[in-house]
């Protein structure tokens, strides 16, 4: 099962997709994660995209679409996979659909968490995330059971993203509103497209989205 899962910054998509991971073994392709693995190891690709990441504004398209190809192509993704965070523009959503007919895949569901904008800067601002194995929380919404202490690897290291700030927010979700949102029009017009209300709690989001997936 192939699925993307579309929705602003803060809405979730992270947190669902690393579940249906952990349960179903879906991989989770997020295109942010990428580009940050990118950062870290000090790519040509990570720093083009830094400064962009850095203000808030996209990366090229041209730069995520062949990210996304080459991961694809990999083995793993014959299991199916979890696009979270792309595509975001409708150049990107187009481009998938070609790379996925050339491959003989299809999308089997394309779902939009929808969340109230004041929450989703909320979200932002609380969230963090173990250094080690990645494991999404949030310093309202999702502390680790032992403070300090990873519930997931036992790590104590933790991290809080760069751009997870009130004033590069406002650029993301303009960027969203802008440049992302074109794309659900795009998808509905395909009869693709299912909406979820994202304001519930992670277990009850979780909930929603497998049973509209039919898992
Ligand atoms: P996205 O991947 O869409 O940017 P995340 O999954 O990283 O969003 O979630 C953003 C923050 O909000 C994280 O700190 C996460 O723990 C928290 N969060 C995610 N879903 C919920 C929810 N349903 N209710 C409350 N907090 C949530
Ligand atoms: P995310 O982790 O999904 O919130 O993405 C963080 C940042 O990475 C975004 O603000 C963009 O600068 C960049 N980015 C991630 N995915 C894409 C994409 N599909 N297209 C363009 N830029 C992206």
């Amino acid at each position: 099962m192939n699925i993307i899962l579309l929705g602003a910054p803060g809405a979730g998509k992270g947190t669902q997709a690393r579940r249906l991971e952990e349960e179903y073994g879906l991989i989770q392709i997020s295109t942010g994660d990428m580009l940050r693995a990118s950062i870290k190891k000090g790519e040509p690709l990570g720093l083009e995209a830094k400064q962009l990441m850095d203000k808030g504004t996209l990366v090229p398209d041209s730069l995520i679409v062949r990210m996304i190809e080459e991961r694809i192509a990999e083995p793993d993704c014959a299991k199916g996979f979890i696009l979270d965070g792309f595509p975001r523009t409708v150049a990107q959503a187009e481009a998938l659909d070609a790379m996925l007919a050339a491959r003989g895949m299809k999308l089997d569901a394309v779902i939009e968490l929808v969340v109230d904008e004041d929450k989703l800067v909320e979200r932002v601002s609380g969230r963090f995330t173990c250094a080690k194995c990645g494991e999404g929380y949030h310093d309202s919404f999702k502390t680790p059971q032992k403070a300090g202490v990873c519930d997931s690897c036992g790590s104590s290291e933790f991290t809080r993203r760069a751009d997870d700030n009130a004033e590069t927010m406002k650029a993301r979700l303009q960027a969203f509103h802008d440049q992302t949102a074109p794309i659900l029009p795009y998808y509905e017009t395909k009869g693709a497209l299912k909406s979820i209300d994202g304001m519930a709690d992670m277990d009850a989001v979780y909930d929603e989205l497998v049973q509209l997936l039919g898992l």
